[in-house]
């Protein structure tokens, strides 16, 4: 196995303090593959992460076979900052796993960086992991049978460690993947690349999202796997399928067809967030854009909870499809109120509360030519903690609006996640504290609205029992271990539904 090292600098561990948590649901990771013989696959992942990247700022990785040895690439930033073109030049071969990471389980630093490459008897395999599972420790214990060394804090790792072991044991690779699988609990989507081939799983339920497609002419045999469909897209592959949950697929060069089947069969619990904004506009999920089921629950919104006004607006950039749904149902014209900097990363160093005094508002802007004098609707995709759209009205009132009405595209935040979603404890989320009158007058707005968990869940192309809405309504699919749960449950600690 080939490593690149000289690219893995040392850096100081990024921790956040209390203060600098993002005020927002902050996605996991992104994971994609390329299986294509005399392709480029490197800079094939390059642009499949590049697509990928708003799934995780943090860190990037690419990990490529050729010829039997493994040549790994990772490193903290976002993926234009990690690669050039003399790194991807110097990584030639017939198939790619690479991966976006934002941290979860495991603080942010290059050691958990991924993909995670391990050494076995039928040789070296790299495994790239987007969710996160609830039993680490209990698998910790399980793959630590003392000569185990960890490189990382990662429950990923102990992913890779299981499967490594069930190979030690005999077992095939197809074997040995399922073998590891049953020791998992939680949310996982998977790429693995092995010397026979590419695998792509998901957990039972398929929390986190996973899809495949075909790149160039089917008799090629090339394959793609991708968190999300624009990552197909942006190399010009074809969607062919969901990885479904429960299912373990095998691709291999040349192969018209991958080989499918079930691992496990639960119900499905795809998680609703993926919907509302974690994932891309321009990805699609159940044949449709996620472009159109937020312009759909936009009108939902305005249907149940109606309000008079002379402006909808729409906070950039989830918000602003749903804010142009609400306005047609509405008859309230939109317009465009707010402008981001879409350069902001997590590192990016705060402004002192000084500064922000003075008027220093990094991320977004408020257009006085627009707001000044007007009734504003302003519609967003979640409230967390509430910081950020006190904020917001503040400085909404600051540029001329006469009244602000805030309506929200999802039900009240009352639960935190545990499958891979980094969200604050539960007595951090205004939602689980504070009755709707009292967030009124917190935020310091003229009314608050919330989408209904049902205008949510109906708006999509699904059956209405698809969904994860755990963060919703505390109905967690998966059991947690108790030391997970009382990380992040701080109002019940027990009574929890779950399984
Ligand atoms: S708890 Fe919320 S954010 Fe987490 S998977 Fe379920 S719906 Fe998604």
């Amino acid at each position: 196995m080939q490593n690149l090292e000289p690219s893995v600098k040392s850096r100081r561990p990024v921790q956040l303090l209390e203060a600098e948590r993002p005020d927002r649901m902050e996605e996991a990771c992104g994971v994609f593959a390329v299986l294509a013989a005399e392709q480029p696959v490197a800079n094939l992942a390059y642009f499949g992460l590049y697509a990928l990247q708003h799934r995780g700022q943090e860190s990037a990785g690419i990990a490529v076979f050729n010829e039997g040895n493994v040549c790994l690439h990772k490193d903290m930033g976002l993926v234009s900052q990690v690669f050039d073109q003399d790194v991807l030049a110097r990584m030639p071969g017939d198939l790619a796993i690479g991966h976006n990471r934002y941290s979860t389980t495991g603080s942010s630093r290059v050691c958990n960086a991924q993909p995670v490459v391990l050494m076995t008897r039928l040789g070296a395999f790299a495994l790239a992991h987007n969710g996160n599972l609830v039993n680490a420790a209990e698998l910790r214990r399980a793959v630590d049978d003392g000569q185990v060394e960890f490189t990382s804090t990662t429950d990923s790792e102990l992913i890779a460690f299981a499967i490594q072991q069930a190979v030690e044991r005999g077992l095939d690779w197809s074997l040995a993947i399922s073998a590891a699988l049953e020791l998992c609990r939680g949310a996982f989507s998977l790429v693995i690349g092995t010397p026979i081939g590419l695998f792509a799983v998901r957990d039972g339920h398929g929390i986190r999202p996973l899809v495949f497609g075909r790149l160039g002419d089917p008799e090629f045999g090339h394959w793609v796997v991708s968190s999300e469909s624009c990552g197909l897209e942006i190399i010009g592959a074809q969607y062919v399928d969901d990885v479904l949950p429960g299912e373990l697929v095998l691709f291999q060069e040349g192969s018209q067809e991958p080989s499918r089947r079930r691992w496990t069969e639960q119900p499905n619990r795809l998680c609703v967030f993926e919907m509302i904004y974690f994932s891309r506009p321009d990805s699609r999920f159940f044949g449709e854009s996620l472009y159109s089921y937020r312009q759909r629950i936009g009108q939902t919104l305005a249907r149940e909870s109606a309000v008079d006004a002379d402006l909808v607006i729409g906070v950039p950039d989830s918000g602003i499809p749903a804010a142009i749904g609400f306005s047609q149902v509405s008859g309230i014209p939109y317009a465009d109120g707010l402008i981001k900097n879409r350069y902001v990363g997590r590192t990016f160093i705060q402004p002192t509360q000084a500064m922000r005094e003075a008027g220093i508002r990094v991320k977004l802007n408020p257009l006085p030519d627009v707001l000044s004098g007007k009734r504003i609707v302003v519609i967003d995709d979640s409230i967390v903690r509430g910081t950020t759209s006190r904020k917001l009205v503040v400085a909404l009132r600051e540029a001329g609006a006469t009244e602000v009405h805030m309506r929200i595209s999802s039900p009240p935040v009352t639960h935190p996640c545990f499958y891979g979603i980094d969200t604050d404890t539960q007595d951090q989320l205004i939602a689980a504290r504070l009755t709707l009158k009292e967030i009124e007058e917190q935020l310091k707005v003229d009314s608050l609205a919330y989408l209904s968990k049902e205008g949510m869940v109906e708006a999509a192309k699904a059956d209405s029992g698809h969904f994860c809405t755990a963060c919703f309504d505390g109905d967690y699919p998966i059991p947690m271990d108790q030391e997970v749960l009382s990380s992040k449950l701080m109002l019940e600690p027990s009574g929890i539904a779950a399984g």
